[in-house]
């Protein structure tokens, strides 16, 4: 379902930069695809939020916001550190845009899964996730010079700034951590992935209408 998902919200009228509107469809899919909860719970984004991203990019969607509560506390953080590394990349965004303000509430709220990120923002590589923090988030991008793991490095660079050390030795290339700091983030994604989908419960918005020529609606 993701997958089709992705192909319907991707081939919809071109609105806004192509490269965030893929970022974005995958974030959408995959989101869908591994939670019954709502979208804003998903992705960490008010009502609000996502009802502008939706606007914006998938304006032939308006489904995804279909049976979405407006209580203004949809993106109420899930964990303590949530908060702290939405705030990492705010302090960072590259342009200031709005859409730097909704991947940080994306990212962080994807980071509190248990995969590799890139694979829980439903991307096709870790190159996606690359390309989006260079993009977005340039210099916090440009710290991880060393080319660590992204979720390791967010959460080195906030234990840092609150003075916690995490590191069991004062040089890499020494440290028995080395491996799990920097070593391969691959795997399979999640949103190509068709075995896994068929296992996951499908939480599509009931209401969303496919059955148009690849416009989706509400029924
Ligand atoms: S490899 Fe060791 S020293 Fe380097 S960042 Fe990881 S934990 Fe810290």
């Amino acid at each position: 379902m993701a997958p089709d998902l992705y192909s319907r919200l991707m081939a919809g009228s071109v609105c806004g930069d192509p490269f965030d509107r893929h970022l974005f469809a995958c974030a959408i899919a995959i989101a869908l695809e591994t939670t019954a909860e709502p979208l804003t719970r998903g992705l960490g984004l008010s009502s609000e939020d996502l009802a502008a991203l939706v606007g914006r990019y998938f304006p032939h969607a308006p489904g995804l916001l279909s049976g979405l509560s407006r209580t203004g506390r949809e993106d109420e953080p899930l964990a303590p550190e949530e908060p702290d590394l939405r705030a990492l990349l705010l302090e960072f965004r590259t342009r200031g845009l709005l859409e730097e303000e909704w991947l940080a509430h994306v990212v962080a709220r994807r980071s509190l899964g248990s995969n590799h990120l890139w694979q829980d923002l439903g991307l096709t590589g870790r190159a996606d996730l690359s390309g989006l923090m260079r993009r977005h988030f340039l210099g916090l991008a440009e710290l991880n010079h060393r080319d660590m793991k992204w979720k390791k490095f967010f959460y080195r660079e906030l234990c840092q700034r609150e003075g916690v050390v995490i590191c069991k030795s004062p040089n890499c290339e020494v440290c028995t951590d080395a491996a799990l700091c920097f070593g391969a983030e691959d795997g399979p994604s999640f949103l190509a992935d068709a075995n896994l989908s068929q296992t996951r419960h499908c939480s599509v918005p009931s209401g969303l209408d496919f059955a148009n020529n690849g416009v989706i609606s509400i029924g």
